[in-house]
């Protein structure tokens, strides 16, 4: 069986159990045998309140022994529906069989040298891909690092370096992650930010182009937002401005048209760095490569984590080699930042992106999810708004006449799901939205059967 305790392993025993190898060979089934979560699961639960802090909450109440194609298994045997990827990580899949086989190459060979110790050829084709693979043909460079957050952070030094100004914009509605100066960046106070304070300075906020919630066109959006830049802190003070091309967190908020090529051209007009932070929205996720490319914007820097490394902790900054070049040696880097392992996955990921096809499968998934929720929306104008782009789309739950957020409707339709076996993922700073973010190796049967669970389990909420 699968490890129980430190104690029931012994030196020399195998703690890969067969039965338990995930990967697309899983059986791609909805398979409920146990009230979620089943007594083996519940045991773990136990163990984790004990064991783990508090502050790290969990969605799905399982203990998680095996995942792929479009199913997580755990260890009651249940076979749940994957809609959420482990919040858009696993995009090619979890244990992709080319990136399993990659990782376990790249760990006999070394495990870490650190690339600032003693360089290695993973790290540098990563950096080659992603500038290939980035926005603009200008000259490209990149840097690596371990998470979205760190990525953010070092594309905001990067900026300040290069512009020799202070001063960072950033949006309504924003996530940027959970370190100090990221958390600053981050609009939503729970659970992001309450307590936690204070937090770095010289970050300002302006309102966002949400066009189910503001009404704005592109054009008027981003004026309003370029007005307060320019009267509440001045270009000339202004390093960078960061945003979601499409925010995650925030609640898949789509900009009007307009709203960021105009914000865009603001920057370039005015010396400030654009960065783009894509740590959700890349890597075909929304069935192009970088969302940016969806807006017709070419963004300075451009953030990377989450779906490049088949779910292996690595990320990066890309940008214009000028700005990635404004820091002097040794002032960027980090440990573990662009781990040899996690390089070796990353490019067995992006071989995937190429080979399989998989930014037509975002598009299909999008199509797939787009048409159901509308045709849901259709008839239960709870769900106020279905918007997105490739397998990355959502729908934001309100009251039928006043618009207002219904974040309590939402809960209940994921808890719902997920008790039937289904893993939907909430979001939105008010709570109001479901966020669906499939893995692009689900079968469409299951991504069907998926949308169908969600679906009774709205229709089994009484309306309030
Ligand atoms: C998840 C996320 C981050 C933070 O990434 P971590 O790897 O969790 O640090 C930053 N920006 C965006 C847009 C994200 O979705």
């Amino acid at each position: 069986m699968w490890r129980d305790s430190p104690d029931s392993y012994a030196p020399g025993m195998s703690i890969i159990d067969t039965a338990f190898v995930g990967g697309p060979s899983l059986a791609q089934e909805r398979r409920i045998v146990t009230p979620i979560p089943g007594p083996r699961s519940q045991e773990l639960l136990e163990r984790k309140r004990a064991a783990v802090a508090a502050g790290v909450a969990h969605t799905v109440p399982i203990e998680t022994v095996a995942a792929g194609g479009g199913v997580v298994v755990d260890a009651d045997g249940n076979s749940l529906i994957d809609l959420g990827s482990g919040i858009a990580v696993t995009s090619v899949g979890n244990a992709h069989p080319g990136v399993v086989a990659a990782v376990q190459q790249a760990v006999a060979q070394f495990t870490h040298t650190c690339f600032m110790i003693s360089p290695y050829d993973s790290y540098v084709a990563v950096a080659e891909k992603l500038n290939a693979l980035a926005p603009g043909d200008h000259e490209k460079k990149s840097a690596l690092f371990n998470s979205g957050a760190e990525a953010v952070e070092n594309a905001v030094k990067i900026a300040r370096r290069f512009t020799g100004r202070p001063a960072v914009v950033a949006f309504d509605h924003a996530y940027h992650g959970r370190t100090n100066l990221t958390m600053a960046l981050t609009a939503k106070a729970m659970p992001y930010k309450s307590g936690f304070g204070p937090f770095a300075s010289e970050v300002y906020r302006v309102p966002a182009s949400y066009p189910f919630r503001d009404g704005l066109s592109g054009a008027d959006a981003a004026a309003t937002a370029i007005s307060l830049i320019e009267k509440q802190i001045g270009a000339d003070n202004l390093a960078a401005v960061i945003i979601e091309p499409i925010q995650g967190e925030g609640g898949f908020i789509v900009p009007a048209d307009g709203f960021l090529p105009a914000v865009v051209d603001w920057c370039r007009a005015n010396g400030v760095v654009f960065i783009a932070d894509e740590v959700q929205t890349g890597f075909a996720r929304t069935g192009a490569m970088f969302a940016s490319e969806l807006f017709g914007i070419v963004p300075d820097l451009i953030t990377t984590a989450k779906g490049i490394a088949g779910g292996m902790p690595l990320a990066a900054v890309t940008g214009r080699a000028e700005i990635m070049d404004a820091t002097h040696g040794g002032g960027l880097g980090g440990t573990y930042g662009g781990n040899p392992v996690a390089c070796a996955a990353a490019l067995a990921s992006i071989e995937a992106f190429e080979n399989e096809g998989l930014l037509g499968r975002a598009q299909q998934i999008g199509g797939i999810l787009r048409a159901r929720l509308e045709s849901v929306q259709a008839s239960d104008p709870r769900i106020g708004d279905v918007r997105g782009h490739g397998a990355m789309i959502a729908a934001e739950f309100v009251d039928p006449v006043t618009k207002a957020p219904d974040a309590a409707l939402t809960a209940a339709v994921a808890k719902a799901a997920i008790a039937e076996g289904v893993i939907v993922l909430t979001c939105g700073t008010y709570g109001n939205v479901i966020r669906f973010l499939p893995p692009l190796s689900i079968p469409d049967d299951l991504l069907i059967e998926g949308l169908d669970v969600v679906a009774a389990a709205l229709a089994a909420q009484p309306p309030r």
